[in-house]
């Protein structure tokens, strides 16, 4: 197989990244295999009955990855292109995300095969109702808990926790994060992404000799990760934003512009792309503007072996996942790129995804500023653990992160042992 070709399975991706870090760290062939495979795959095909009287059926996944450290824990993501390969892939980032950023969890995802888009909201409602009980058997807050992912939210997660709260006979809260604040969400989960990879970037900043105030940041993609990760380096940091783009196109302002003045155009006009005072940029150019941050905040696999000798930002921030190739991750490498890994710049979401269930279990609430406080403090840590790896062993930051999290996953293995 061709390496271009490689780069499109994205399971396949995930099982080399784990075979660079195994080699690394001289694994034993056994458990190399034990960490290359999910523990457990559920495949269900459920009927809905449709507005119009007719019935269809549709096919979901649920699959757990690994539970050596904790539960597993992973989103629903409803999409077209969803298949058993994609989900396998997300659920194994869970476990190396969740590693990585020190929590006890393992990792899981799932997903239907649908077009939310072209459905209505109590079709959606009583396909994810079906869903969540087809996979209840499954699923708990002390088994594997859900949050949401693409095209799901805090109004899907309501539905699977009544669902799965209905069928016990009392409010099961802990089963999903993500949740709406007054049936158990937490303070602070809308933007916790984005602030932990702007507290990610700074300390990527503070290696490079980068002062973020005034250094220029262009963000691709406008949605949840990237506007709040846009807003608060500019407001928080006094970053400069020069460049922010959406599903239809960009924008560049070499004198920068406020993202919130951005956002409330967005909601007027459906798109970033005309804004006063930028001109127009197509979604590959944007990232290749001149500046000191990038941070891909969209889709996979846009930073490719052909666009990556040509990126100019010192730190790359994967807001998204899976945002660059293997083969880019050589390139930008050579070149001293600094990449922030997705499993690591993006963990601010799982990390309080699992402030949530520690909220929900203990049935005790916390404060913004304990949010943020927390988060803040699990971030710095996991940053600092990859930095070191990546110093000792010479290697760049995305297998520095591999190294961090496989060791933990093999360490409770070894404790625990391979039953019986
Ligand atoms: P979202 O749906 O809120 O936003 C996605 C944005 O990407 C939208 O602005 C959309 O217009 C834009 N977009 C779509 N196609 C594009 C294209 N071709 N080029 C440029 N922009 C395009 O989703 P989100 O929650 O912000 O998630 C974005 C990424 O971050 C995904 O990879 C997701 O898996 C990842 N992520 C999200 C979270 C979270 O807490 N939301 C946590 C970890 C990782």
């Amino acid at each position: 197989m061709s390496k271009s070709k490689e780069s499109l399975n994205p399971f396949e991706v995930a099982q080399k990244q784990i075979e660079r870090a195994g080699t690394k760290l001289n694994l034993d062939p056994g458990m190399l295999e034990v960490l290359k495979y999910a523990r457990r795959e559920l495949t269900v095909h459920f009927p809905v009955k449709m507005d119009d009287g007719r019935v269809r059926v549709f096919t979901g996944y649920r699959v757990q990855y690994n539970d050596a450290i904790g539960p597993f824990k992973g989103g629903i993501r409803y999409h077209w292109k969803v298949s058993l390969d994609e989900v396998r892939a997300l659920a194994s980032w869970m476990t190396w995300k969740c590693a990585v950023m020190g929590i006890p969890y393992g990792g899981a995802k799932g997903g239907v095969i649908c077009n939310p888009k072209e459905m209505s909201r109590s079709e959606l409602e009583r396909m994810t109702r079906r869903y969540a009980s087809e996979i209840s058997i499954i699923i708990g807050p002390e088994k594997d808990i859900l949050a949401p992912d693409v095209y799901t939210d805090s109004q899907t997660m309501a539905w699977i926790m009544d669902t799965i709260s209905m069928n016990k006979g009392f409010a099961v809260p802990g089963v999903v994060t993500g949740k709406p604040l007054v049936i158990g969400g937490s303070l602070g989960r809308d933007e916790a992404t984005s602030r932990g990879l702007m507290y990610a970037v700074r300390e990527a900043a503070k290696k490079v000799g980068l002062d973020l105030k005034g250094a220029t940041v262009a963000v691709q993609g406008f949605g949840n990760v990237g506007y709040n990760f846009a807003r608060l380096i500019h407001d928080e940091a006094g970053a400069k934003v020069v460049a922010a783009s959406d599903s239809k196109g960009g924008i560049v302002s070499e004198k920068g512009f406020d993202p919130k003045e951005v956002f409330v155009f967005k909601e007027k006009t459906g798109t970033v792309m005309g804004f006063p005072g930028t001109r127009k940029v197509t979604n590959e150019e944007i990232l290749e503007v001149e500046v000191d941050v990038l941070a891909p905040c969209a889709l996979e696999g846009v930073i490719t072996e052909a666009n990556a000798p040509r990126i100019k930002a010192k730190i790359v921030g994967e807001g998204a996942n899976g945002p660059t190739t293997p083969e880019a991750d050589d390139v930008l490498f050579k070149r001293d790129v600094l990449v922030i890994p997705d499993i690591l710049a993006n963990g601010g979401g799982v990390t309080v995804s699992y402030f949530e269930w520690v909220q929900n279990l203990s049935e005790f609430f916390w404060t913004k500023q304990e949010v943020d406080q927390k988060l803040e403090h699990q971030m710095v840590n996991a940053f600092k653990a990859v930095w070191e790896m990546h110093d000792a062993k010479k290697v760049d930051m995305r297998q520095a992160a591999y190294i961090v999290a496989i060791s933990k996953v093999v360490d409770a293995y070894k404790w625990r042992g391979i039953y019986p």
